[in-house]
């Protein structure tokens, strides 16, 4: 089954086109990685996904798990199972981390028609998923990112997609800036999810991530587009030649 389609999407920031023409598609149990140069639109395709409300689509279709996805309040974008780890996770003072969590997980809960947790129940479940990203229980009882280092923030953006079990999991940028530990613990939570009924986009600007989660496709971003899509391998030589050739191969044979 098909998990996500995106044909021909175009976007704009500020009446600014950023995304040209976007295809992609990805199927139950795939991991997929985007990489790109900075600017390419990456962010910006992250962020159309999840409904930010300062990216307007301007053509083409996006079709989640059969719906029209682009006709979903971002919010039930995120009940239906999209979930986006951002590059830079906001910090929302005065909400305890363990609230959000449980209140959280309670919408999904009740979105598919299952029981909502009490404060009591959900200590254990929230137990089992803090041990998947090492995280000290002591985080879940501070403000939702607040005074969090970038590393605890990514970490905990993986709290929340491992509690949440997403249908489509998008991670943008969730590696940079991570040391090494970090990185695998971030990278094991997400191979902890992959299973063959959901499906993960990596969006990353290094290779360095897909030693860990290893993808079955990578695509490389620029100006907006998906200019070619290989496996594993295809990140071996982005590190190594870096992005000029594949868009110089583009420009070839698109014929400008
Ligand atoms: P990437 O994630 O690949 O580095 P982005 O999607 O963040 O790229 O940005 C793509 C382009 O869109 C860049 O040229 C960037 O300057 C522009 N852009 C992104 N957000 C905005 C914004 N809020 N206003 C104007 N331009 C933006
Ligand atoms: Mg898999
Ligand atoms: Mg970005």
């Amino acid at each position: 089954p098909v998990i996500l389609s995106v044909r021909d999407l175009t976007a704009n920031v500020n009446d600014t086109p950023i995304l040209k023409g976007l295809n992609l598609e990805i199927k139950a149990g795939e991991i997929h990685a985007i990489m790109g140069p900075n600017g390419s639109g990456k962010s910006t395709f992250s962020k159309v996904l999840s409904g930010h409300p300062a990216y307007e689509v301007t053509g083409g279709e996006v079709i989640f798990l059969g719906q029209n996805l682009l006709e979903l309040e971002p919010e039930q974008r995120s009940l239906a199972g999209v979930f986006l780890a951002f590059q830079y996770p906001l910090e929302i003072p005065g909400v305890s981390n363990l609230d959000f969590l449980r209140v959280a997980y309670n919408s999904r809960q009740k979105y598919l028609g299952l029981e909502e947790v009490d404060a009591f129940d959900f200590e254990d479940i929230i137990e089992e998923k803090l041990d998947v990203v090492k995280m000290n229980p002591a985080f879940l009882n501070r403000s939702v990112n607040e005074g969090f280092s970038g590393g605890e923030k990514k970490r905990n953006e993986i709290l929340q997609m491992a509690l949440l079990e997403p249908k489509l999991a998008i991670l943008d940028e969730t590696d940079s800036g991570l040391d090494i530990d970090a990185l695998k613990i971030v990278a094991n939570g997400v191979n902890q999810l992959s299973s063959a009924d959901n499906a993960v986009l990596a969006i990353t600007h290094y290779q360095r991530l897909l030693n860990y989660i290893v993808p079955d496709y990578v695509h490389v971003m620029e100006g907006g587009r998906i200019l070619t899509t290989g496996t594993k391998e295809l990140a071996l030589e982005l590190e190594e030649r870096g992005y000029d050739w594949v868009v110089e191969a583009d420009r070839v044979k698109a014929g400008v």
